[in-house]
């Protein structure tokens, strides 16, 4: 049977671990071609191989998505290799658990250059070769906090809302040009990124690592239970594979429950 994503170019930042290595890995499984996108060399390529070995395509670019000139030269890469572009997933993001009055100027600034800066400027770059091609998705990894807040985390939050503005103008731009773009907002997903977390906020808000996850980051989902990877990547493939206009500048939620509206 064709997969759902036959013979479609697709850009995965951030492809190196968690949410966008099972992104990366789904996709390939769905029959796209797949470059599958990092920070550093090894861990990129490793991630590609992993694909390549388990009978996906794939190709290793490596990117620091807030440095221009890297999402210019990994974009033209990609295209030179496969022809084309069909959907850019945004998902390469860090955190930094602080209260607001300890967070210094330049962690704000770094929160906000790895989940902004690098979804705008490989935004700009993939529309440049959606527009030519006429068409395409793309998706960015928001979060509940696109939503709403939690304490110590004002960069990340900040950043997650602005992907929503971020996403609507790329809808209403890139429509004439056969452009979708939409969000997806996961719950807790249990990634590097998170469970580095556990401790910090133990640690900031006096509770111990089992609390934390119990009556903070689990407390409003209706069954207790983290987000999965698994739940994330098909709401990836569901998204990149929708055929019309009536899913774009939209976010959706994939939380447990947390945060129902
Ligand atoms: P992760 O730490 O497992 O993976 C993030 C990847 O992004 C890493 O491989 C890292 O090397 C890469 N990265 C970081 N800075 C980069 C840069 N400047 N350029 C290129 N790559 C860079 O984290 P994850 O949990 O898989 O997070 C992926 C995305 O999902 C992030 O945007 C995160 O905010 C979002 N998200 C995560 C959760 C969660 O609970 N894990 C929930 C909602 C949203």
């Amino acid at each position: 049977m064709p997969g759902r994503l036959t013979e479609r170019v697709a850009l995965v930042t951030g492809a190196a671990s968690g949410i966008g290595w099972a992104i990366a890995r789904a996709f390939a499984r769905e029959g796209a071609r797949v470059a599958v996108s990092d920070l550093d060399r090894p861990r990129t390529e490793q991630a590609a191989a992993q694909i390549l070995a388990d009978g996906g395509q794939a190709l290793p670019v490596v990117m620091d998505v807030t440095r221009e000139e890297e999402v210019e030269a990994a974009t033209a890469q990609v295209i030179q290799a496969y022809g084309r572009l069909d959907i850019l997933v945004s998902n390469a993001g860090i955190q930094i658990v602080s209260p607001l009055t300890e967070l210094s100027f330049a962690q704000w600034r770094q929160v906000q250059a790895v989940h902004l800066d690098g979804a705008f400027l490989t935004t700009r770059a993939a529309l440049r070769q959606m527009y030519r091609q006429g068409g395409g998705t793309i998706l960015y990894m928001g979060s509940v906090h696109s939503k709403e807040a939690s304490l110590l985390k004002a960069p990340y939050v900040a950043a997650k809302h602005g992907l929503l503005g971020l996403a609507r103008v790329a809808a209403k731009e890139g429509a004439a040009h056969g452009v979708r773009a939409n969000v997806i907002c996961p719950g807790f997903v249990r990634t590097p990124l998170v469970d580095r977390q556990i401790p910090e906020q133990a640690k900031a808000l006096g509770l111990s690592e089992e609390e934390v996850v119990r009556t903070v980051m689990l407390k409003e989902t209706v069954d207790g239970q983290f987000t999965t990877l698994e739940d994330v990547a098909a709401t990836a493939v569901f998204l990149a594979s929708f055929e019309s206009n009536a899913l774009t500048g939209q976010s959706l939620i994939v939380s447990h429950g947390w945060h129902l509206q």
